[in-house]
């Protein structure tokens, strides 16, 4: 079953891959998604996406919830794996924590290893 591209005026994007119909009865259409789909899976381009967004943004974020207050994110969620380049062109693995910038050394393969996690290094 196609599923067609949610974009208020994708019709109105005159390409030839959206051109239909027979002499004397010719017009344009809605794509469909394709395996490609913007916007999780629902339109065919970013400008679609786009337009979608002009139209509806404003009372689908009234609608799901809008933000009245700053979300913020303290030093126990600021922590990302991190490399600095040493003098002699060594490299230094470590966790920093973006706000407190503090480091807890890692070896290049935790740094590299995905499931090596912040509580793994505490805990080592
Ligand atoms: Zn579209």
């Amino acid at each position: 079953m196609n599923k067609f591209c949610q974009g208020p005026k994708c019709h109105r994007y005159m390409t030839t891959d959206r051109k239909r119909g027979t002499k004397g009865d010719k017009y344009f259409q809605t794509r469909t998604v394709g395996k490609y789909g913007y916007g999780d899976g629902n339109f065919c381009t970013n400008i679609c996406l786009g337009d979608w967004w002009s139209k509806h943004g404003t009372r689908a974020i009234d609608h799901f919830g809008r933000l009245h207050e700053p979300i913020r994110l303290v030093p126990e969620n600021a922590w990302i794996k991190d490399y600095t380049w040493g003098r002699n062109g060594s490299t230094e693995h470590s966790f920093l924590n973006k706000l407190t910038n503090e480091r807890i050394p890692l070896t290049q393969e935790q740094y590299r290893d995905d499931n090596y996690t912040l509580e793994r290094a505490r805990a080592a």
